[in-house]
C-alpha cells in the first residue's frame, strides 16, 4: 500500500508555485489552539524554513501548557498578547497559511489582522464546509484524522519526507494523536498507521509523546476529573447522554489553568451505552460558555453543535459557545438532549 496523493497535480504545482514566489510568510491556526493546530503549524513552519522562507507562526492565544515541549513552540507568538507585532506581521506578509480551521470566524480577535492582510491566503484542513473567503486556495480534506495528517501527506507530495526534521515528525504525530484521543477514535483508516510508520523512522519516541501530553495532570487536575465525575455529572436519555458542567469558581477551587479542560468531556463516554457527552464552561476570559460535544458512531455533534451551540466540528466532536450564563446553558443543553432524542 502507498498514500494516495491528496493534491491534484495541478494543486501541487500551484501551491509550489505560491510558495516559491513568496518571501515572508505567517503561519495561522485557530484560537484555542489544540495538539493538531500547533503541531501542523510548527512542522509547515519548519518546511517553509527549510526553503529559506522568513516564517512567523502567529495564533490568536495561547496554546495549553501540556503542549510546551513541542520543538519550535517557543517561536510562537500570540495575538493576544502582542497585537501590534503580530498585526504588522500579517499585513506585512506576502503569504498566510491558515490551518486546521477554514471559517474566518475561528480566528475571533484575530480576525480582522488576517482578513484585511493583502497576503494571499492558502488553507490546509480537515473541518466540514471550508468558508470560500477563507483562502485563494482551499486544501479541505474532511475524511482526514487531523490537519497534521493533511500537512505530512502534501509534503510527501512535495518530496519533502527525505529532509523532514525529527522535531516536525513529533509536531505531526503529536497533532495525528490528540486529534484521535490517542487513536481511539476517528483513527480506522489504514494509512494512518502507515504514516506512523514512516514518522517513526525519524526517531520518534512515541511512547514519551504520549505521556508528554497525557500524562501530565497536577494534582489538582486529577482531583478536578474526580469532583466532576463523582459530584457534577448527569445523565439523560436513560443513560444514553451526559451532561456536566465547570464553573469559574470551581475553576478556582482547583486552581485551574489552561487545558486542564482538556479531555474530560471524553470521560463519560467510558459508561456503557452512552453515545452523548456534552461540557459546559465558562469561559475564564469572556462572559460565554465554551461548549464540548463528543459522541460515539453515528450520532451527529456537528449537527447539534450548529444548531443549538452557535458552532460546528466533526461527527464525534464537536465545540460551541453561549453568550448567557450557565444556568441558561444548561436548559439549552437539555432541550438539544431531548431535540436528539431518536438520535440517541
Ligand atoms: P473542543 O471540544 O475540543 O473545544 O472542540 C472539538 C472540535 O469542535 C474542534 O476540533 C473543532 O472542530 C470544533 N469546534 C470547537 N469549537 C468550535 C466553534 O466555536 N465553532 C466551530 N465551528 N467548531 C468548533
Ligand atoms: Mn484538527
Amino acid at each position: 500500500m502507498s498514500l494516495a496523493p491528496l493534491l491534484s497535480e495541478q494543486e501541487l504545482f500551484r501551491l509550489l508555485q505560491t510558495i516559491r514566489q513568496s518571501r515572508q510568510i505567517v503561519v495561522c491556526a485557530h484560537r484555542g489552539p489544540d495538539g493538531d493546530a500547533v503541531g501542523a503549524s510548527l512542522a509547515w513552519a519548519d518546511y517553509l524554513q527549510s526553503l529559506g522562507k522568513q516564517v512567523r507562526v502567529v495564533l490568536p492565544n495561547p496554546f495549553p501548557d501540556f503542549l510546551r515541549w513541542l520543538p519550535g513552540s517557543h517561536t510562537v507568538q500570540f495575538y493576544q498578547h502582542h497585537e501590534g507585532q503580530a498585526t504588522a506581521w500579517l499585513a506585512q506578509a506576502d503569504l498566510i497559511f491558515c490551518l486546521d480551521f477554514s471559517s474566518p470566524g475561528r480566528l475571533q480577535e484575530m480576525q480582522r489582522a488576517v482578513m484585511a492582510s493583502k497576503a494571499e491566503r492558502v488553507v490546509i484542513d480537515h473541518h466540514l464546509d471550508p468558508d470560500p473567503a477563507m483562502g485563494t486556495q482551499l486544501y479541505s480534506f474532511p475524511q482526514l484524522s487531523s490537519t497534521c495528517e493533511a500537512v505530512f501527506r502534501i509534503l510527501v507530495q512535495l518530496g519533502a519526507f527525505e529532509e523532514m526534521s525529527k522535531a516536525a515528525a513529533v509536531c505531526l504525530y503529536t497533532g495525528m494523536m490528540t486529534d484521535t484521543g490517542g487513536f481511539t477514535y476517528n483513527s480506522t483508516r489504514p494509512e494512518i498507521y502507515e504514516i506512523i510508520s514512516l514518522l517513526l523512522t525519524k526517531g520518534i519516541d512515541k511512547d514519551k509523546i504520549y505521556r508528554n501530553v497525557f500524562h501530565v495532570y497536577s494534582q489538582d487536575r486529577i482531583r478536578l476529573t474526580g469532583y466532576i465525575l463523582y459530584e457534577k455529572l448527569r445523565f439523560y436519555a436513560g443513560g444514553k447522554a451526559a451532561l456536566f458542567t465547570l464553573t469559574r469558581e470551581e475553576m478556582q477551587r482547583f486552581n485551574f489553568i489552561r487545558g486542564d479542560a482538556e479531555g474530560l468531556v471524553n470521560m463519560p463516554l467510558q459508561v456503557k451505552g452512552m453515545r452523548l457527552s456534552i461540557s459546559l464552561r465558562e469561559d475564564t476570559e469572556r462572559d460565554t460558555v465554551r461548549v464540548s460535544l463528543r459522541s460515539v458512531d453515528d450520532f451527529p455533534c456537528n449537527r447539534m453543535a450548529e444548531e443549538f451551540f452557535h458552532g460546528g466540528g466533526h461527527l464525534n466532536a464537536s465545540g460551541g459557545e453561549l453568550p448567557f450564563p450557565l444556568s441558561e446553558a444548561v436548559e439549552t443543553a437539555e432541550r438539544a438532549i431531548e431535540a436528539y432524542a431518536d438520535l440517541l
